[in-house]
């Protein structure tokens, strides 16, 4: 199985590797260093993405986080397309209603804000 390099809350890059977790520690000149998040199991990974665990973890396996870091990570780019969109649409019912006459007699309609 390759590297598969996700994002944390924070914005730092980790690395999940068969359901196990590591913290980006260094980087060599063609490899990287990483290290487990809950023990001190160690991993390296190369360009050519193959990952090389060092020791033993001393829990099992946990793929919930990063899965959840995958699915926010999705969403935040549909939110931020939609977004934009929501923009537009905004933009289009302003316009289309300050080309409205009726638009300006229902603010006057409207009672004061003070009193
Ligand atoms: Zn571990």
């Amino acid at each position: 199985m390759s590297a598969n390099f996700v994002e944390s809350t924070h914005g730092k890059r980790q690395l999940n590797h068969l359901g196990y977790r590591y913290c980006f520690k260094r980087k060599n000149q063609s490899s990287e260093y990483w290290v487990c998040v809950q023990c001190k199991a160690t991993a390296t990974t190369y360009l050519d993405l193959s990952v090389v665990v060092r020791d033993d973890h001393t829990h099992l396996p946990d793929d919930t986080c990063a899965k959840i870091l995958e699915i926010r990570k999705s969403l935040q780019h549909k939110s931020t397309a939609e977004a934009g969109l929501i923009d537009r649409i905004v933009e289009e019912a302003y316009n289309k209603a300050n080309r409205q006459s009726s638009c300006t007699d229902l603010l006057i309609n409207l009672p004061p804000l003070y009193k």
